[in-house]
């Protein structure tokens, strides 16, 4: 640190330049966070200070926060839910296995999960010392359902399927594994980090939720296709009794225990995902879904006329294609699958313009 502070202007001059060295996701198709919404960042101003981690001095924010986890649970199928706001998929992720890792009490518990599975159940195993298993997918990137079965034993404390893949954007067939879960006694999470403000908002609906008897738990995060401003994520379980096998006591806090991960949390970012949801209802949500399915859709349509074949229809707004590396236009940002396909996601920011000047981009490449 400088002895003497420097002046407020020069100091944004310093910021505004960092800031132009960012990304403003104009030409991002690789993310799966967008710019937040202008309610979300209203309604973050508002609450800026506010700490979630010492709930009994922000009880108008903890109250919302108990909004927002009945409307996702209401949502899900389940408006008695427990559940609280992470900091996002990874947390949710995380706090799911040490609840399930914790009733089973096994010495060697391990986990299943599909290939397809995020990075974050990686973390979650090494840091929880859980064997991690991992069914093979099929040719469609859905979790292969009958290897399932084999992967499973008397140590297996939690199986995981995946509402909307982060790679291929597909739901694995959640409601065949919540049968065999569900008859074998073990608790199924669903991670729907991406995957759960997309689907209940899709003609026709499918099933992922606390509707299928099987499913424990479901993490999704509000900082994707919630549009909230980050960090927000949360983790719904059928049982709210759960959270009490995560339970520490908080002595010098104003509540005396605390089940969450994270000690000081962002009220305004849980703010602003229950804003977001509260203005623009069922109705503005699916019109949000649907412009971004409908991008997808011309996106595929398009690179498919320019010889680019798509590595699978997905059920979200994900598109994936055979293609180069170096067959990406100056400029724009995609990703790459671990199995090589091109991978971009259509998020609200990227408009129907935007696609149309990317396919209008390709195209002039392979002139
Ligand atoms: C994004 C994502 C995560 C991780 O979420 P973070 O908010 O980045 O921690 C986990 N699972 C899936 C399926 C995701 O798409």
């Amino acid at each position: 640190m400088q002895k003497n502070g420097i002046s407020e202007e020069e100091l944004f001059s310093f910021l505004s330049l960092k800031k132009d060295e960012d990304s403003n996701y104009h030409h991002v198709l690789s993310s799966m966070c967008t710019i937040p919404h202008p309610i979300a960042v209203r309604a973050h101003q508002m609450f800026v200070e506010a700490n979630l981690g010492d709930p009994g001095l922000f009880v108008g924010t903890a109250s919302i926060e108990e909004l927002l986890i009945e409307r996702l649970g209401t949502l899900f199928h389940h408006p008695e839910a427990g559940g609280y706001a992470t900091s996002g998929g990874t947390e949710s992720n995380l706090q799911a296995l040490r609840i399930f890792a914790k009733m089973k009490g096994s010495r060697r518990p391990n986990v299943v999960v599909p290939e397809s599975a995020h990075f974050s159940f990686e973390k979650a195993c090494d840091i929880l010392s859980l064997e991690m298993r991992t069914v093979p997918s099929d040719e469609t990137f859905r979790m292969g359902v009958d290897a399932l079965q084999e992967r499973m034993d008397e140590n297996t404390c939690c199986v995981v399927a995946i509402a909307g893949t982060t790679e291929y954007g597909v739901i694995d067939p959640i409601k065949a594994v919540s049968e065999i879960t569900h008859d074998a006694g073990v608790p199924l999470h669903v991670d729907a980090a991406f995957g759960g403000l997309v689907i209940p908002f899709l003609d026709p609906e499918i099933p992922f939720d606390f509707a299928l008897p099987g499913v424990s738990s479901i993490a999704v995060d509000p900082h994707k296709m919630g549009m909230s401003t980050i960090p927000c994520g949360s983790l719904l379980v059928r049982e709210p009794s759960w959270f009490g096998l995560l339970n520490v006591e908080t002595p010098y806090l104003t509540v005396k225990q605390e089940c969450t991960l994270a000690g000081t949390r962002s009220g305004g970012a849980v703010v602003s995902a229950f804003a977001v949801l509260e203005y623009l209802g069922m109705n503005g949500m699916k019109a949000v879904v649907e412009g971004c399915m409908k991008n997808t859709r011309r996106l595929i349509e398009g690179m498919e006329t320019y010889g680019y074949r798509r590595a699978v229809t997905p059920d979200l707004n994900v598109a994936t294609f055979e293609a180069g590396t170096g067959t990406v236009p100056p400029g724009w940002r995609v990703s790459w699958t671990r199995r090589g396909h091109m991978r971009t996601v259509m998020m609200p920011h990227v408009t129907r313009d935007v696609i149309e000047e990317f396919l209008r981009e390709i195209g002039e490449m392979d002139a």
